[in-house]
Order: structure tokens, then C-alpha cells, then sequence
């Protein structure tokens, strides 16, 4: 699955996003346990095999010596611990009670972790103590060789009964796991741009804007050059032309006059003037050079014209100044 790029999201689809993105992170952590509960299942049923062979495998050779001894201290160990430790803190109440006289309690909780934890280790370790009394009356060598005969008769017969089912179970995992870390690599993308949410909106509120701008920037070139070509239709059958600014005269007979001649905005686009006829007039290339984005004062100041003349000039040929 290729990952989704936030960075390239709008503004719009980011607000969408903010909204929907903890929900889809529930999505996904549910989508992910329900992965977990089934390898966990095949897990089971791993283990499940695994004990079938178990069994078959102790009908042939029977079960290992001595381990009825351990099943029998393995059994009194797990069916009698609450018994074992009820004991100790009732041997460790008593033993505190006798000796110092606190109030019962501090006794109990005292009993509890100091004396009762002490009885258990030492019961534990006479335990360990029997058994091992036990191995060296029944002899280690014996239940080394049940040990190796068991595990090569085990793999005999996972390979001969059950290696198709467990390659097929275990490679099922495999695929499970690849679909948890794909969730995974989802779920934490998701995270990341959840955290970073307030300079991604930014980030593409600006993109926006900027392309609005352009876009606007666009239309008013346009404009500026519709405006321009129709200008320039109005002298076309002249012979002479003259700046309205340097009053500078121009031969426009030969019609590459057009590369002459510039159009300018009287008043300034940077400063909001419009792409309009009215705005817009034809000067010579070394005067719109200079005008630049000056207003018509400042660019009269600069070049040493009459302003009032100027201005004057414009509003004969019908421009507002
Ligand atoms: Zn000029």
C-alpha cells in the first residue's frame, strides 16, 4: 500500500483529515488486534499439534523416567500454593504476635512480607532438594537417552503427519505479521500528521494563497496585454508618434513600432492600479524603464517634467489621473 502525503493535502481535505484521523487510528487499532487474536489462535493451534505428537510419541516409548515424581510435585506446587502461602502468613502472624506485641494489622502486613516470603523460599528449595534426590536414585544417563530418543521420534513424526499444516499455519503468521506492521506504518503516519496538523494547514492555507495570487497575477497580464494590442490599434495608421512623457517624437511608419512602445499603468498595479484604458497609455521604452513602479509625482520628479503638464497631457487622451 504506498502511503498517503499529507504534505500534498489542501487546506479542505486537511480539516476533513483532522476530524477523521482518530477514528481511523481506532479503525486501524482494532483491525490490528483482530490480526493479534488470530495468531494468537494459530499459535494455539500450533501448540495443539505439538501435544498430539506428545502423546503418540509416549504410546510408543512411554513417558520419561521419574516424571511421575515431578508431575506429582508439579501438581502439589500449582494445587496447594494458596494453601502454602496461607500457611506462612499464619505461621509468620503467629511468630510476630509472640514476639512483639504490635497492633495486629502491622502484624498480619509484617507476617506477610517479611516472615512469609522466607518460609516460601525455604519450602521451594526443599523441593528442589527431593527432586534431585529423586534423579540420582533413577539415574540421570536413562533420562538423557529417553530425552534424545523422544526428540528424534518427535521430529520423525512432525515431518512424516504434520509438516503440511504447520508450514501452512506458520506461514499465515508470517502474512499476519506483514499486515500488522502495514496497519502499524498507517497508523503511525496518521499520528505523526495529527501532531504536525497546525503547520500542515498552515503550510497549505499559504500554498493556496500564494496560487491565488498567481492566478490573479495571471489575469491581470492578460488584461494588461489586451489592453496594450488595443492601443496599439489606435495609431496604427500614424506616421509620427510622440511620448506623452518625454514628449520624445518616434517614426512609427515602418510597423516594428510595436517593439517601441511600451504600455504603462499611470497608476501603479503594485499600488492596486487597474488593467484598464483608462489606467493604461503608450510610452517609449526608455520612460516605462524608468517609471517602473513609481506613481506619475514621483516619476515627474525624477525625470524633471511639469506634473500639472503631464497630467493635463493624459486628460486630453482621456485617461484618469
Ligand atoms: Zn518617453
Amino acid at each position: 500500500m504506498k502511503n498517503k502525503d499529507y504534505k500534498s493535502y489542501s487546506y479542505d481535505q486537511l480539516l476533513t483529515f483532522e476530524k477523521q484521523g482518530p477514528v481511523l487510528i481506532e479503525k486501524l487499532v482494532d483491525q490490528s488486534d483482530k490480526k493479534d487474536t488470530k495468531i494468537k489462535d494459530l499459535k494455539s493451534r500450533l501448540e495443539h499439534i505439538d501435544e498430539t505428537i506428545k502423546t503418540s510419541v509416549e504410546k510408543k516409548i512411554g513417558v520419561k523416567p521419574g516424571s511421575s515424581f515431578r508431575n506429582f510435585f508439579d501438581k502439589l506446587y500449582d494445587d496447594n500454593f494458596g494453601y502454602f502461602a496461607g500457611g506462612c502468613i499464619l505461621l509468620g502472624f503467629l511468630h510476630l504476635k509472640i514476639n512483639v506485641n504490635l497492633p495486629i494489622i502491622l502484624s498480619a502486613m509484617g507476617a506477610f512480607i517479611l516472615i512469609g516470603p522466607g518460609i516460601m523460599i525455604g519450602l521451594m528449595l526443599g523441593l528442589t532438594v527431593l527432586e534431585t534426590i529423586i534423579k540420582f536414585l533413577i539415574g540421570g544417563d536413562a533420562q538423557d537417552k529417553y530425552q534424545k530418543k523422544y526428540e528424534k521420534l518427535f521430529e520423525q513424526i512432525k515431518k512424516d503427519k504434520h509438516k503440511k499444516p504447520i508450514e501452512l499455519i506458520h506461514k499465515k503468521i508470517e502474512d499476519l505479521d506483514d499486515e500488522k506492521s502495514t496497519l502499524y506504518v498507517e497508523r503511525r503516519d496518521i499520528e505523526k500528521a495529527l501532531n504536525e496538523i497546525v503547520s500542515l494547514k498552515r503550510r497549505a492555507k499559504n500554498k493556496e494563497d500564494r496560487a491565488k495570487i498567481a492566478a490573479f497575477n495571471n489575469k491581470a497580464r492578460s488584461a494588461a496585454s489586451y489592453v496594450r494590442a488595443s492601443l496599439l490599434k489606435e495609431i496604427l495608421n500614424k506616421k509620427k508618434w510622440e511620448c506623452p512623457y518625454c514628449h520624445k517624437m518616434y517614426d512609427i511608419e515602418n510597423k516594428n513600432y510595436t517593439k517601441l512602445l511600451d504600455a504603462d499603468h499611470i497608476h501603479p498595479v503594485h499600488k492596486g492600479g487597474l488593467s484598464t484604458k483608462q489606467n493604461m497609455i503608450l510610452v517609449c521604452k526608455s520612460c516605462n524603464s524608468k517609471k517602473k513602479t513609481l506613481t506619475l509625482r514621483q516619476f515627474c520628479k525624477i525625470r524633471r517634467l511639469d506634473y500639472e503638464k503631464t497630467c493635463n497631457v493624459l486628460e486630453k487622451m482621456g485617461k484618469d489621473v
